[in-house]
């Protein structure tokens, strides 16, 4: 069922279009992630459903009702932001109560609800303290707490781990990630950070110049996108994007240090492209070196630039003729240097083909 709806929904800054024409569905009981660089228009995405901004055209529903004049208090939405400011003065179970308390919820639920999020988040023994005693993860925890304890029927994230460190960030990643199939509850969660949304969401939504490029699962978006821009924000490495001309004939694809033969398939989905450029993109786990005896037709050749170390594997950057090309090898590489030459096999079964002109998916 379709729990929160955006059907040709417009924000407007004036005569600035920060967010254009969004059609999106989030289901009920989905994990959404809306990601995309800063300023494409996530939080205020985000903000509209909340009811912090206004919508300036189209139509937005909550639950089946369309919400662009209800007042944010009537929305049944919570909101954890990046910035969870904590009453200093309160304790923490003060600090959970306190939207309870606005509510004047009878003081024996309060209690309970306040008990029940604190076993959940695990803060039973910090209930006490104020929030100059608590770390940073369990500081965002209280503000994770605020939000569950008023029981909404939509929980509404924006960045809420960008202060954390590295670690952390990766634990409470998790942490958020339990809570909502704990509870079920429709969650949109906004982040600029791909890893986040991959691991997250079970969809996720990006986000480019205010406009929704693509919607669906992580794995769909990383073998399935469809432009450039998608293919490149979602996954890291990005994905390797070679210039290539397709021959008069249309059977081989080839550029410096590059040259190979197409299937009959391959020279039927490039037949508008004869003679012309076209971009292939290449996940950098299809580049392998060659092992024993490689086809010819699918190798390049180039000069390692830079060598990245990361312990179990190496990441090369190739320069292939005018091209940086990103290659991961496995293992412990003490052996490549920059500088040296490199011929590396490409695994041509999942290429993607791009327009160089309109950056879509051929
Ligand atoms: P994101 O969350 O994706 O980083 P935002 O949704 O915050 O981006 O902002 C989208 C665009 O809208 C940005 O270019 C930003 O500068 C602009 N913007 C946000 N709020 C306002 C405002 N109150 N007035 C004018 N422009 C705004
Ligand atoms: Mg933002």
């Amino acid at each position: 069922m379709t729990d929160i709806q955006f059907s040709s929904v417009v924000k407007r800054y004036g005569a600035l279009e920060v967010v254009k024409n969004l059609d999106l569905e989030i289901e009920e009981g989905e994990f959404m992630v809306l990601v995309g660089p800063s300023g494409c228009g996530k939080s205020t995405s985000l903000r509209m459903i909340a009811g912090l901004e206004s919508v300036s055209a189209g139509e937005l529903s909550i639950g089946g009702r369309v919400v662009n004049d209800v007042l944010p208090k009537d929305r049944d939405v919570s909101m954890v932001f990046q910035s969870y400011a904590l009453y200093p003065h309160m304790t923490v179970r003060e600090n959970i109560a306190f939207g309870l308390e606005l509510r004047r919820r009878p003081k024996d639920e309060i209690r309970r609800l306040v008990d029940d999020a604190a076993d959940m988040l695990g803060l039973e023994r910090v209930l006490d303290r104020k929030p100059k005693a608590l770390s940073g993860g369990q500081r965002q925890r209280v503000a994770l707490g605020r939000a569950i304890v008023r029981q909404p029927s939509v929980f509404l994230f924006d960045e809420p781990l960008s202060n954390l460190d590295a670690e952390l960030r990766v634990h409470m990643r998790a942490e958020i990630s339990r809570l909502q199939q704990q509870t079920g509850v429709t969650t949109v969660y906004v982040t600029h950070d791909q890893t986040e949304a991959m691991t997250m969401g079970n969809r996720i939504a990006v986000f480019a110049n205010g406009i929704m490029q693509q919607v669906g699962a992580p794995v769909e978006l990383y073998t399935n996108p469809r432009n450039v821009f998608v293919a490149r924000f979602i996954g890291t490495p990005s994905m390797n994007m070679i210039r290539l001309r397709v021959s008069e004939d249309g059977g081989r694809l080839s550029g410096e240090g590059i040259d190979l033969a197409l299937d009959a398939e391959r020279k039927a989905q490039l037949a508008g492209y004869r003679n012309r450029e076209v971009c292939m993109g290449v996940r950098c786990e299809q580049l392998s070196e060659p092992s024993g005896i490689s086809g010819e037709a699918a190798s390049m050749t180039g000069k390692i630039e830079i060598v990245e170390t990361l312990g179990h594997e190496v990441i090369a950057h190739v320069r292939v003729g005018r091209e940086i090309v990103q290659v991961r090898l496995s293992g412990l590489r003490t052996d490549l240097r920059a500088g040296a030459q490199i011929t590396v096999h490409l695994d041509c079964s999942d290429m993607l083909f791009f327009d160089p002109d309109t950056e879509l998916r051929v």
